[in-house]
């Protein structure tokens, strides 16, 4: 099995043992393996007798409110003085599945003058700076995958109950797309593995996640693929546009639109697809992509944002209208800049 610095296990471990009050931090809109990999590394704390709790920035999607003990998740824009009151006392901070203060949005101001001891456990690449120990591997699929390996590191294998191997399959599961992302390698299926043995439900995880649309959300789908949906051939690319008006008529709830960006990329010849969100002050924009296509380099360098080579995220302030011929407008340029290494859209 992939392993991870022995060094570092060590500096995690004690730093670990000093501290009572900790607190798991996941990034802003967070999906399956942000909620999946703190729940599953609470439960985890949560056996070593740890006080513990979980702060993500922003409200999680209905799919992943199933997960055991979801109740225990505290959103910062919703319970914000509970959160800076617990953020004042914790001891220790475990970033998971980010490993840029950006990613927390407005939460980020609050951690920055905190100065608490902070871990980093993730998958992301560029690791930014001020943490104290990084935990990182960009090979692995997802940050629930590393947690077992680091729960297996610390020879704790056997405190990983159903509820722990819950948690972390919905990581792995949703992180790799149902195990198909080039990053799902074996080891990934001796781990799934590993966790399908502690009793977990795979049937009901998949149709919790999956299986869970409102008729809102599922005709918003519809709208956005024959309505919205637009394909340029010369670069093999597919985007879609959704305004706030739309959302709203569809009674869009947060999560409503995850996924949607993968689908475009089932058409026959398209490598690159993107969806682009209009929320209150800024459009949001997911990429997807596939095989050499780097979908991080476009989100890094248009939409000050990055990600893994095949999914990422960024943001932009413009009006909607605009964002879909803006896009298109550096197409030819990322075209030239990607032909420059040989690879093509
Ligand atoms: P999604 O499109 O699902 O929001 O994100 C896809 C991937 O890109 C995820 O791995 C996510 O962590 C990363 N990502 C999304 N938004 C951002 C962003 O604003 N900045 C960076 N650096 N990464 C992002
Ligand atoms: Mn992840």
């Amino acid at each position: 099995m992939r392993k991870i610095n022995q060094h570092k296990i060590e500096e995690f471990w004690t730093l670990l043992g000093k501290s009572e009050n900790i607190i798991i931090v996941s990034h802003k809109n967070p999906d399956g393996d942000a909620i999946g990999s703190a729940l599953g590394f609470w439960h985890f704390l949560k056996s070593l007798k740890k006080d513990v709790n979980i702060i993500v920035p922003n409200d999680s999607p209905d799919f992943l409110k199933w997960l055991p003990s979801y109740d225990k998740v505290l959103s910062f824009n919703k319970d914000k003085d509970i959160c800076i009151n617990l953020l004042d006392k914790t001891d220790l901070l475990i970033c998971l599945d980010f490993n840029n203060l950006s990613r927390l949005g407005k939460m980020e101001a609050y951690i920055k003058q905190n100065e608490k001891p902070s871990v980093v456990i993730d998958h992301h690449p560029d690791p930014g700076k001020g943490f104290d120990i990084i935990i990182s591997d960009t090979q692995v699929g997802s940050t629930a995958e590393i947690l077992y390996r680091l729960i297996c590191s610390l020879r704790k294998e056997d405190s990983i109950n159903k509820n722990i191997a819950t948690c972390l399959y919905t990581g792995i599961m949703t992180d790799t797309g149902v195990f198909s992302y080039d990053s799902t390698g074996y080891e990934t299926f001796a781990i799934v593995s590993q966790l399908l043995k502690k009793g977990i439900n795979r049937i009901k995880i998949h149709d919790e996640v999956y299986n869970n649309f409102s008729s809102n959300r599922m005709r918003l789908f519809g709208y956005s693929l024959n309505d919205k949906l637009k394909v340029i051939e010369k670069y093999k690319t597919a985007y879609i546009v959704l305004t706030k008006e739309e959302l709203k008529t569809f009674d869009h709830k947060t999560g409503d639109t995850e996924g949607f960006v993968n689908y475009p990329l089932s058409i026959k010849g398209i490598m690159f697809s993107v969806i682009f969100i209009e929320y209150n002050n800024y459009i949001k924009a997911s990429f997807r992509s596939k095989n050499d296509v780097p979908a991080n380099l476009f989100a890094q360098l248009y939409f000050d944002g990055g990600g893994h080579k095949n999914a990422a995220g960024g943001q932009i302030t413009m009006p909607v209208e605009e964002v879909g011929e803006y896009f298109e407008s550096l197409l030819p340029s990322f075209s030239e800049e990607i032909d420059m290494n040989n690879k093509s859209i």
